[in-house]
């Protein structure tokens, strides 16, 4: 036998060896449950089935993660199915209206998605996915190839590998022989930031409409070419909470149709008559309610699926084994056992309800197609500012939202920002149809005030985009006809000549052009105010580059201007019609600022990582991460700007070390507190002053009769009762004095989304560049309570200290970064203030 025959025979000794489908416990060599798999193991074992059943089951990987593990979709059904799978998924888009090259075929299975572990410390799930996968696989389980004759199963293994393998590395390397059921142990004690969140500390369960984080760009561009009649969202709640699945609580949103709350009940129903054959405690209709559209089960509920999130007892404190509340221990197997339950019994009710599943899920897409969902049926985006207006339109592209253009005068819409009907121009202006499939999310991000069924909400109630994008835009009633939208290409090439450059800054892109050029070290001078300049008018905010300084960099600074698309006006002279010429004080040159974050114990997690991403990713602008715990004089020697996002703070409550952070101020740095950060900064005395409200004052005078006997409350009501405190995320109008360099590329209005009751007085000897005058709210659920309270106070501002400053947010404005038009505040404070 020669060798090459030979390498040949053991190949296929191999293939054949490797070609038998094992089940987690034979590949993993551990009986599932036992302990914890990292995610590479988790990636091998989807390999091998992948090899194993090629005819059943197709891999894909998807995307990667921040820190390089890869996002995997396994596609499992029969093998007649997956012959024809290409043409299957086409042909659900073809139901949907998304695809229009031929008549979508009635005969379709049903497409049902499966997403584990979008919370990396709700670990039990990922170890599901293998056994989910095994028994959809192996041939001794004939009930499962039953279903899958009229089912595709879609299975994400794992949404967010980063924050699964922090999560189960650091309990692999806690936990000792045994593991330790004591809650109070070690073990069940996660160390900052805790796996939830994913590389920068984003809850990816917040991010579904968003996309700011990749996983979550990676996972919407496959959702939306499948668009799966069913959904699942696999979580973890408290270790007491035994288990909640569909149908989910109050609020519903108005777009949710009747089949889709009665196929909740339908599922659920399925799975409580496993639960209870297995004497197994669980809830429904409580907590988890269907409203905020950026969650795994309301986005696709919003787009025409029933979205559903499943929780089971363990999330972060579960380890191995852990003693509850109620004396039992509940284990990592038992974990296992209750979602391997409801992941079967959703395949299963899928199957058999196919064929009306299908039906009705077309019927849906007809629905918002020909009819258009809500009383407004165009959204006419007026904005001039272009870099607000192309920031939606990406939003639109990465939703696939359909979009194009409007022209005409005397229209009549709804002006979000008046909050009135009135008469309009349109140009070419970016517009969106209700009538396309997407209908129902378009409504639900385009609604002017959201209408709760219900105001006890696990989260925040107003997101209408043309407030987070900061884009003028209208609601119409009518249909109108859409031409196509093309976007403005603003610079095909910027020559090099002249005396100097000036380049726009209005919008958050022009800030990630002002980071590029600080970074190549290009000389950057910006006007304090508007000048004219060959007869046209340049606001203040304006970037002044010139070739003074900039001799070695001019081709650096067109390419750069180039790439970032920035409107660029050539100068052939310093001398200004009007105002300031450039070597005027009155025209500032930026000097690149050295910027740090403080992170880690004490500091939100979700906060510091908004602010780390936006720098890191966003900006491509350089940060330091210092932990809080170590903040003194000499770890800021070198630094220009610190930033405190949302957190608790213990050197601001200490004298002697506030002292050492106050004297870095006042020798000229600049401190910039967001959020409870602020009113923390307010209490330790340094000048800036929480507004008192009425309430406050009125406690220690004598009551009237009617605020006596307000506080006799009903103990049933004591949930709907707490609602008159709540603010869980409103928009408020804001005015702004835009001659401040803070508010520079802003209206005279910003529109911000008020997350406390948190006010500051207004300072004398400070900037109030961000004040609520009166009541000023205008989208969102606001108890009454607080609704008092939030007027008459500034939310942004700038308190000079010395040499330094202190720039003082709130709320925060880059708020799970979508809040898009906050983002150039929160910038400006970094590049601009204090210049
Ligand atoms: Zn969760």
């Amino acid at each position: 036998m020669n060798i090459r025959l030979l390498s040949c025979t053991l190949l296929l000794i191999s293939n054949s060896l490797f070609a038998q489908l094992r089940s987690p416990d034979e590949f993993l060599g551990y009986s599932l449950g036992s302990k914890f798999t990292p995610h590479y193991k988790i990636v091998n074992y989807f390999n091998q089935a992948a090899a194993a059943m090629p005819q059943m089951m197709k891999l894909e990987k998807y995307g990667e993660t921040n820190e390089g593990r890869d996002l995997l979709l396994a596609i499992i059904s029969t093998p007649e199915n997956m012959a024809r799978i290409e043409e299957i998924r086409k042909n659900n888009l073809r139901l949907t209206g998304i695809l229009k090259d031929k008549p979508a075929d009635a005969g379709q299975p049903v497409i049902v998605w499966l997403s584990y572990n979008v919370h990396g410390n709700e670990a039990s799930s990922s170890e599901v996915s293998m056994k989910t996968l095994y028994e959809l696989l192996s041939s001794s389980n004939t009930q499962t190839k039953n279903w899958l004759k009229n089912t595709v199963i879609i299975i994400d293994p794992c949404l967010n590998p980063d924050g699964r393998d922090r999560y189960v590395n650091w309990f692999n390397q806690m936990v000792g022989k045994t593991p330790d059921a004591n809650v109070n142990s070690r073990e069940h004690s996660e160390p900052w930031p805790g796996g939830r969140v994913n590389h920068y500390n984003f809850d990816l369960n917040r991010d579904w409409a968003w996309q700011t984080q990749v996983e979550t760009q990676a996972r919407i561009k496959k959702y939306n070419a499948w668009m799966p009649q069913i959904h699942c969202d696999f979580h973890e709640q408290g270790i007491n909470n035994p288990y909640y699945f569909a149908p989910a609580a109050e609020p519903f949103h108005e777009v949710i149709t009747k089949w889709q709350r009665d196929f909740q009940f339908t599922i659920g129903k399925n799975h409580a008559r496993y639960f209870d054959a297995n004497g197994w405690l669980y809830f429904t209709k409580e907590i988890f309610d269907l409203f905020y559209p950026a969650y795994g089960d309301t986005y696709p509920t919003y787009n025409g699926a029933i979205g559903m999130t499943y929780e089971q007892a363990g999330h972060s404190q579960g380890g191995l084994a852990v003693v509850t509340n109620d004396d039992d221990t509940l284990t990592l197997k038992d974990r296992i056992a209750h979602h391997f339950t409801t992941s079967m019994s959703t395949i299963e009710i899928a199957s058999q309800n196919a064929d009306k599943l299908i039906t009705e899920f077309r019927k849906y897409f007809d629905e918002g197609n020909t009819t258009g969902t809500g009383e407004y049926k165009t959204y006419v985006i007026t904005e001039t500012n272009a870099g607000r207006r192309e920031a939606l339109r990406s939003f639109f592209e990465i939703n696939g939202i359909n979009y194009g253009s409007v022209s005409g005068a005397s229209l009549k819409g709804y002006n979000y920002f008046t909050g009135k009907d009135e008469t309009f121009t349109a140009t070419n202006s970016l517009a969106v149809s209700a009538f396309q499939p997407k209908s129902a999310l378009v409504k639900v991000l385009f609604e002017p005030r959201s209408k709760l069924s219900d105001s006890v909400t696990y989260d925040i109630t107003a997101w209408s985009l043309p407030f987070v994008y900061g884009a003028q835009s209208f609601a119409v009633k009518e249909k109108l006809p859409l031409g196509n939208y093309s976007s403005p290409n603003k610079n095909a090439s910027v020559s090099a000549a002249g005396y100097g450059y000036l380049v726009n800054y209005n919008s958050f892109a022009d800030v990630k052009f002002l980071a590029a050029m600080l970074n190549a070290k290009i000389k950057v001078r910006i006007a304090e105010k508007d000048f004219t300049y060959n007869g046209k008018i340049f606001q203040r905010g304006t970037i002044i580059v010139l070739k003074r300084g900039n001799e070695d960099k001019i081709q650096q600074f067109t390419d750069l201007a180039q790439s970032y698309n920035a409107t660029v006006t050539m100068v052939n002279g310093g001398f200004m019609d009007l105002g300031f010429d450039f070597g005027s004080e009155k025209v500032h040159l930026i000097k690149k600022p050295t910027v740090a974050l403080l992170t880690g114990k004490g500091v939100n997690p979700n906060a510091a990582g908004e602010v780390w991403h936006l720098f890191e990713q966003q900006l491509n602008y350089p940060i330091s991460l210092i932990n809080a715990e170590e903040a003194d004089g000499s770890s800021l020697k070198d630094i220009d700007v610190l930033i405190l996002p949302d957190g608790n703070y213990k050197f601001l409550k200490d004298k002697e070390s506030a002292a050492e952070i106050k004297m870095w101020v006042q020798q000229g740095g600049k401190m910039i507190v967001l959020d409870n950060a602020a009113a923390q900064v307010a209490k330790a005395d340094w000048g800036l002053k929480l507004k008192k409200t009425d309430d406050d004052e009125k406690k220690d005078d004598k009551k009237d009769d009617k605020h006596l006997y307000a506080d006799i409350k009903r103990y049933e009501n004591r949930e709907r009762d707490g609602v008159v405190n709540n603010i869980p995320g409103a928009i408020y109008k804001v005015e702004m004095d835009n001659s401040h360099p803070l508010a520079f590329g802003y209206d005279n209005n910003y529109y911000s989304l008020k997350l406390s009751s948190d006010m500051f007085e207004f300072m004398k000897d400070g900037w109030n560049v961000g004040v609520i005058k009166k009541e000023n709210q205008t989208a969102g659920f606001v108890g009454s309570v607080t609704r008092e309270k939030i007027k008459d106070g500034t939310v942004i501002g700038v308190m000079p200290m010395g040499s330094g400053s202190v720039v003082f947010f709130a709320d925060d404005p880059v708020f799970r970064n979508f809040w898009e038009n906050g983002k150039m505040l929160l910038s400006n404070a970094v590049f601009l203030v204090g210049q």
